[in-house]
């Protein structure tokens, strides 16, 4: 099913933020004369790391062509989608376009699903039935959930028992939710095991929802059940889930029967491994998740689910010239998060501009900070600083670590202030979008 490329006018929109036209080729497919050491960039995704892939590579080199392939129209950040759930910011402060890289950077933005990629023919095939063509193609897929890991939970499950772990839709049925629910309900959230999307994720969330319990249903509890015996910065979570909000949060860990084998959505309940049997006002499943689907299509996938890249630039170790960023990839130590996402993204729009351009990429660095709120003006994080050593991706020594444990409500006011500058510098960074309320 040969379809066209892309139409012609799409074609000459594209083309001309670079005044690389000349024809379109006998397929539809655009002949460019493209600048020295310049090529076509296919981008798929436009959250964290494809949206930043897109930007920078149009800022290192305007010359490349840059076609950004995005399902919606908006994009809904999973960061701070926790302070949404817990009442400090509105939905519109986490939503983002990409008007301003189509106006300000170039990039030729395209609303439709990749659906397929040929690896060999170069192309990546659209649910419009277009066929676009690429000399690099760059995948940003964040994650899917894996429906068949958890008995009983399907995405007709999830309408009653939201993930809220892609942000948007989700989430909001997850706030509209909590907000019905009676006062002395009984919130309950599934954690899973490793790898998954935002470590501290789960546990930011827990503490946020306690926020909005203990202002507005005091006599509620939150019983988080999860899938391991360890979670990210636990000993200081759990120092604030006690001195904040007392014995309203109850985590119980794999070993201690927390670990949930199955779900019945249709009555709030869950079963774990030992065979107990949880009843929930408010369920929420965070559920198994692998790479999203177009990295299985292009064949970059291995049988974890995840993609496993080069370490120096993030291309494929599968698939010549197709490059893989963010939650989807295989890069521990490196967490999934926005911030490495946004930094993988950075390294693999460095390391395709230099080969373009008959260069060596420069040596990889990559920075990651997570912030977590655990109550207003109550901020804790974990960083890291990683590059190549050996071969494989590694912290650099002495780099990094976690906040302080013994410290002074002056430094979690201050960590709490940095989440919110981290957050608005990192949106501007990835989309150039900064929120104007
Ligand atoms: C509750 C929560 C809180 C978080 N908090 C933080 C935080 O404070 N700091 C932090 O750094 N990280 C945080 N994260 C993690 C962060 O959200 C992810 O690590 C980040 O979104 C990963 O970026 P990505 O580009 O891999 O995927 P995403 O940002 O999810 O982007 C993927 C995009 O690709 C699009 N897409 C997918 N497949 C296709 C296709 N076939 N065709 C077209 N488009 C497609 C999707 O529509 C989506 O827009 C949090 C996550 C959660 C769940």
């Amino acid at each position: 099913m040969d379809q066209p490329l892309i139409n012609r006018r799409q074609a000459l929109g594209l083309l001309g933020a670079t005044g690389a036209v000349t024809a379109l080729g006998s397929l539809g497919v655009p002949m460019t004369a493209r600048a020295a050491g310049a090529g076509h960039v296919v981008v798929v995704g436009g959250g964290f790391g494809g949206a930043t892939a897109a930007k920078f590579l149009k800022r290192f080199n305007p010359a490349v062509e840059v076609t950004l392939v995005e399902a919606s129209e908006h994009f809904y950040t999973c960061p701070f989608s926790n302070w949404y759930l817990g009442g400090l910011r509105e939905m519109a402060y986490i939503r983002h376009g990409y008007d301003e890289l189509k106006d300000r950077y170039g990039v030729h933005v395209v609303h439709a699903t990749a659906e397929d990629v040929d690896g060999d023919r170069h192309e990546v095939r659209l649910s419009t039935g277009e066929r676009v063509r690429y000399d690099k193609l760059v995948l940003s897929p964040g994650i899917d959930f894996d429906w068949d890991g958890l008995d009983g939970y399907d995405e007709a499950a999830a309408e009653k028992a939201p993930h809220a772990w892609k942000a948007g839709e989700q989430t909001r049925l997850l706030r509209s939710q909590l907000e019905a629910m009676d006062d002395g309900g009984l919130f309950i959230l599934r954690a899973p095991d490793n790898p998954f999307r935002c470590p501290p994720g789960p546990y930011e969330r827990v503490s946020l929802i306690a926020h909005y319990f203990k202002e507005h249903k005091p006599r509620s509890k939150i019983l988080l059940l999860d899938a391991k015996d360890n979670f990210s910065k636990q000993p200081l979570f759990m120092d604030g889930w006690e001195q904040v909000y007392g014995d309203m949060i109850e985590w119980v860990g794999a070993s201690q029967d927390g670990n949930v084998i199955s779900v019945d959505a249709d009555n709030l309940t869950v079963e774990t491994e030992f065979g107990s049997r949880h009843q929930a006002d408010v369920l929420n499943i965070v559920p198994p998740q692998q790479a999203g689907f177009i990295a299985h299509r292009a064949g970059v996938a291995d049988d974890s689910g995840w993609v496993p890249v080069k370490p120096q630039t993030f291309e494929s170790t599968q698939v010549d010239d197709i490059y893989v960023v963010g939650d989807a990839t295989i890069a521990a130590p490196m967490p999934k998060s926005g911030f490495c996402a946004n930094a993988q993204a950075k390294v693999v729009a460095s390391a395709i501009v230099s080969e373009f351009a008959g260069h060596e990429p420069p040596p990889a660095i990559w920075n990651n900070t997570c912030y977590s709120l655990i109550a207003p003006g109550y901020g804790i994080s974990v960083a890291g600083v990683y590059k190549v050593i050996d071969g494989q991706i590694a912290e650099v020594p002495g780099s990094g670590g976690v906040s302080p444990r013994d410290t002074d409500e002056a430094f979690r006011a201050r960590e709490a202030e940095y989440a919110v500058n981290w957050y608005e510098a990192m949106s501007e960074d990835t989309w150039g979008t900064r929120f104007r309320g």
